[in-house]
């Protein structure tokens, strides 16, 4: 008989959103009348921009030419698509990021695990606690970690808790990691990290020669113009970080799909036998080999995001986002709930009342409002005591979801 990856059996069992999906199943075979509102799930709702879909049937209407078709492209993703990205994502910020250190994919979620497979084995590995649980769960498949005690926290991975004390974003550690995972805006707190809390976690990995992971998925929700957008905009950091972004929070590509990881030239790891070796070769050889691009259609829809229709578009989109936001914000502050985030990221994380655990306010809230939102402590051991509620959904849904916790 085949054996089995062993590490894939040190997961803990009941992950988040399927026991989430079991307790809402329960309770509407209990409750077949109740009118459930999910702001759990980060799920978008609203439909994709029109630039983006005019561009992708214009590109399927191309396919179906022989002087348009488009077999396979390029592992890396198309240049026009690429250029675009660095023009109007970095470069437009500041950042030093050339097209050719740009690599289109399927998603920040498969790019973010699949990192992995050109680091070592005896990487000292950092994330946050809470976190999102593809960054753990990753290094535990690719046997980067020990077992799970009781709390759920992995051995061999340093856990940095992030609080209401250190303002939900972690302390720098006093020992020495080298491999650290930071996204900003955070998922699930809502939390952001200004340029000074950056460079911090720049300077680290200097002095350190460890690599930052960053995550930029929500970077479009920022709203104050002072806050970073991307680990580039930090001096240093072209020397000590692989930046993650997503088409699918910004322009709804969730079921698109559509992402994009940089690598800058230049950034090095380090063999067993101490010779430097530059990480960006590595990633394109991983890339070439196990990867075949994303549709030519989907990659020209995601071109139309930075067109002046496309921008204007997804600006709505953020806006109506954050509007939910604040709405949710305003609602619980006046049900005299504590609330963190919201404000320069989709997800608002809340204290739970009356000091509930995660899972006993989500019941509460299931029970009493049929309102689904996401247990912290199901994001680590210190995200115990707090919940996260997404602004992702109709106008409709969040107010009636917000009248009915108002009513509790
Ligand atoms: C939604 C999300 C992403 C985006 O993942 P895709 O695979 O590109 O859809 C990345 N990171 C975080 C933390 C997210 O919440």
């Amino acid at each position: 008989m085949a054996q089995v990856n062993g590490n894939y059996l040190k997961l803990k069992a009941g992950y988040l959103f399927p026991e989430i999906a079991r307790r809402v199943k329960a309770f509407s075979e209990a409750n077949p009348e109740a009118q459930i509102i999910r702001l759990g799930i980060g799920d978008v709702t609203e439909p994709l921009p029109e630039a983006c879909r005019t561009a992708m049937k214009g590109a399927i209407d191309e396919m179906g030419t022989r002087e348009g078709f488009h077999g396979y492209g390029p592992e890396q993703g198309y240049l026009w698509l690429r250029e675009k990205i660095a023009a109007s994502d970095f470069q437009a910020r500041g950042c030093q990021v050339s097209a050719e250190e740009i690599f289109v994919s399927d998603g920040s979620k498969c790019d973010s695990s699949n990192i992995l497979d050109i680091l070592g084995e005896g990487n000292r590995i950092a994330v946050t606690d809470p976190v999102y649980p593809v960054y753990v769960d990753s290094n535990v498949m690719a046997g980067r970690t020990g077992d799970a005690d009781d709390a759920g926290r992995y051995g061999g991975l340093t856990y940095l808790p992030i609080t209401a004390a250190n303002g939900f974003t972690a302390e720098i550690p006093t020992e020495k990691v080298d491999l650290i995972y930071l996204c900003f805006p955070n998922n699930p707190t809502g939390a952001v990290a200004t340029k000074a809390q950056l460079q911090a976690w720049v300077d680290y990995a200097r002095a350190n020669d460890a690599l930052i992971l960053f995550d930029a998925a929500y970077e479009a929700f920022i709203q104050d113009p002072e806050l970073p957008h991307s680990i580039y905009e930090i001096e240093g950091a072209r020397e000590c970080a692989i930046e993650f972004r997503s088409f699918s929070k910004n322009a709804g590509f969730t079921g698109t799909r559509c992402a994009l990881t940089v690598v800058p030239r230049g950034l090095m790891g380090t063999a067993a036998n101490g010779e430097r070796v530059e990480l960006w070769a590595l990633w394109n050889r991983r890339q070439c080999t196990k990867f075949n691009g994303v549709s030519y259609i989907v990659q020209r829809g995601a071109e139309a995001v930075y067109s002046v229709e496309g921008q204007a578009q997804v600006q709505a989109l953020v806006a109506f986002y954050m509007q939910n936001a604040a709405i949710i914000r305003r609602e619980l502050t006046a049900a005299g709930i504590q609330v963190y985030g919201g404000e320069q990221a989709p997800y608002v994380w809340l204290k739970t009342p009356e000091n509930m655990d995660s899972w006993g306010f989500f019941d509460h809230l299931l029970g009493k409002a049929h309102v689904v939102g996401t247990p912290g402590s199901g994001f680590g051991a210190a995200g115990e005591g707090y919940f996260r509620l997404s602004a992702f959904n109709s106008r409709e849904n969040v107010q009636e979801a917000m009248g009915r916790i108002r009513a509790l």
